[in-house]
């Protein structure tokens, strides 16, 4: 199929508004599925299945005949992911497309994330097609849905497709509306080879599978390829298309979206809309513009839960990081916890999607520690850092930074009227400012909210705290949107005069007076008596901002203590209760004497 008669696309859609199941529809409808296929077959990794969201893109060509002109086209599909923290991998997958389908479910009617994926879409420079889903339940407001469609993206309402992944009803329009509308990929094919790396995945039969959007010229297989990115060379071992499977063919060529094996083993050393020559094309050729590489915004410490699982959990994270190349991890060693890592993600739910990887694929229970975010630091000698965790923050001896900057973010909030002056509560109590607030339909029922917050105050609980106050009726969304100037300290917390760095954390310096209070209490109810006194203090910049004690424990009750602490009539949570003790007596550490018992430790690090 020559390039005029490829069409590169993607469907676009707020979290559970139909996608996977429209995707799902189309592969069937060509011909790719069979018809008893299992639901969601592009959602393939286990986590991906249990919590209904796409994680990692995926990719799919459709062979279609126009109804207009009785050709046959080429449809390529790229899956891009559904959620929030996924906005990068969105972004990338969407370069490779020409056009997108921006899909809403016609009885919800317009979300946080059917915002913010059209205005990525629109950004992309992309032809956006507008669709509503499942137009078959009983509910469907197509009428008012696609009228709030044709307000957010200047598509007459007549030219919404309505569409039924359930049904089918559609598909066929859907597909020729994206044959008419959306336009080939640009290229040429007598120009020397060059693709856009759109996705990479390591697999373990065939090793290194790159997905790359071919704009000019063609690669066979046996040739060799040069990644701007890596600056190395690699043999193609193996080259095609996706149907959705990789089959092998002997060319790729412009205009086409297929693959490219090669016989490296580190995902690490390839990047995301990267440029891939042929090998010496990159003397003469310029990779595409604005190529950055992803940057995690998110940063947590991973330890095994169980501290001989530190091993298991080495093993899974060598290979869990050569599935996602966004994932930053370097070795750490904790007091408490042992040996783990300290890992930068995309988002929370990055994180948490990750961790629970760790868990379902490779079964290694493990523990995140209360996530930070990277600040950038001008250093009193001037030299610029970036600081993701408290331990590295400058504290005395060593000068304060001069100047810290946080991440900001955009975020979209879209909620009932009535609860506007909540949620605009909720976003000032955490630094927010606000952008704007519209009307999202006639009635003006629903408003739509645009806030510049800091990251920070996102990734704590606020995504909880707006569905608490919503009922499940506000969705959310947020973007990157630069670095603002904080008056942020580093506290330290001191176990009878030795400082803890692993229990400091950040504040904000008017609230780390407070803040240090409660987290001094809840480690005083933590930490059991002892036989001396402890003191514990929490201290910013040299000065003791809060202090508590824990008064010594006579000997003889000591012993009744330690037995009597989580007694339960259940035989079973005892059982349970008493293996994890013992675990946690081979856990348990002083820290300057002082026992602290994993459970404290735990409950501060992830408090
Ligand atoms: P995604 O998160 O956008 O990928 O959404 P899914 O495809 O996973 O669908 C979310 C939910 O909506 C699932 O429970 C689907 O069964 C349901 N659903 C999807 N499409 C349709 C449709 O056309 N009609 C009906 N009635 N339900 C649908
Ligand atoms: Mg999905």
């Amino acid at each position: 199929i020559p390039r005029e008669r490829n069409r590169n696309f993607s469907i676009i859609a707020h979290v559970d508004h139909g996608k996977s199941t429209l995707c799902d529809r189309l592969l069937q409808t060509c011909g790719v599925l069979p018809p008893n296929a299992p639901d969601q077959f592009l959602d393939g990794l286990e986590v991906e299945r249990a919590r209904g969201i796409t994680v990692k893109a995926q990719t799919c060509s459709l062979l279609v005949t126009s109804e207009t002109d009785g050709q046959n086209y080429l449809l390529n599909l790229i899956d891009t992911p559904g959620h929030v923290d996924f906005s990068y991998e969105v972004s990338r997958s969407l370069q490779a497309c020409q056009g997108a389908v921006l899909l809403c479910d016609a009885v919800q009617g317009i979300q946080a994330q059917t915002v913010s994926t059209f205005h990525q879409a629109f950004e992309a420079d992309l032809e956006v097609l507008c669709a509503i889903s499942k137009v078959d339940l009983e509910h469907a407001q197509k009428e008012e849905v696609k009228r709030q469609l044709s307000v957010l993206t200047g598509v007459a309402t007549e030219q919404v497709v309505e569409v039924s992944g359930k049904t089918g009803t559609g598909v066929q329009d859907l597909l020729q509306a994206i044959i008419q509308r959306v336009p080939p990929p640009p290229g040429s094919s007598t120009l020397p080879f060059k693709a856009l790396l759109f996705d990479a995945k390591y697999d373990s039969r065939r090793g290194m599978v790159l997905y790359v959007a071919v704009q000019d010229g063609e690669l066979k297989k046996g040739s060799k390829i040069f990644c701007s990115y890596s600056r190395r060379t690699h043999l193609a071992t193996d080259i095609g298309f996706l149907y959705p499977d990789l089959s092998s063919t002997e060319t790729i060529q412009s205009g086409q979206i297929g693959f490219v094996v090669v016989g490296a083993k580190d995902i690490r050393s390839f990047r995301v809309g990267e440029t891939v020559f042929a090998e010496g094309g990159e003397k003469t050729g310029e990779p595409f513009p604005g190529f950055r590489p992803a940057q995690p915004m998110v940063y947590a410490g991973i330890f095994p839960e169980a501290v001989g699982d530190g091993e298991k959990l080495e093993t899974a994270m060598q290979r869990l990081l050569l599935t996602d190349a966004s994932v930053e991890a370097k070795r750490d060693i904790s007091p408490v916890l042992g040996a783990g890592f300290r890992c930068g993600f995309l988002g929370l739910l990055h994180l948490d999607v990750f961790r629970q990887r760790l868990t379902s694929e490779y079964g290694v229970d493990v523990l995140a520690t209360n996530p930070t975010v990277p600040y950038r630091l001008t250093l009193a000698n001037g030299k610029e850092v970036v600081v993701e965790h408290a331990g590295d923050f400058p504290s005395p001896p060593q000068m304060p930074p001069k100047e810290v900057q946080e991440p900001l973010v955009t975020a979209t909030i879209v909620c009932p009227r009535e609860l506007t002056s909540n949620v605009q509560q909720l976003c000032v109590e955490r630094r927010g400012e606000e952008l704007s607030v519209e009307p999202l339909d006639n009635s003006g029922e629903r408003v739509m909210m645009t806030w510049r917050l800091p990251l920070a105050e996102v990734i704590t609980d606020f995504f909880d705290r707006l569905q608490a106050l919503s009922h499940g009726f506000a969705s959310f969304d947020y973007q990157p949107a630069g670095y603002q100037k904080v008056d942020l300290v580093k506290v330290l917390v001191r176990l009878n005069g030795d400082d803890v760095d692993a229990l400091s954390f950040f504040a904000l310096r008017d609230r780390a007076s407070e803040v240090s209070r409660r987290y001094l209490e809840r480690l005083q109810n933590l930490i059991p008596a002892q036989l001396f006194d402890i003191a514990i203090q929490a201290v910013v910049g040299g000065k003791v901002v809060a202090k508590v004690r824990i008064k010594p424990l006579r000997r003889d009750v000591v012993a009744q203590k330690i037995l009597s602490h989580g007694h339960s009539g259940d035989p079973s949570r005892k059982a349970k209760l008493l293996e994890r003790q013992k675990e946690g007596k081979r856990r348990l550490r002083e820290i300057s004497k002082v026992q602290v018992p994993p459970e404290a430790f735990v409950a501060m690090v992830k408090m």
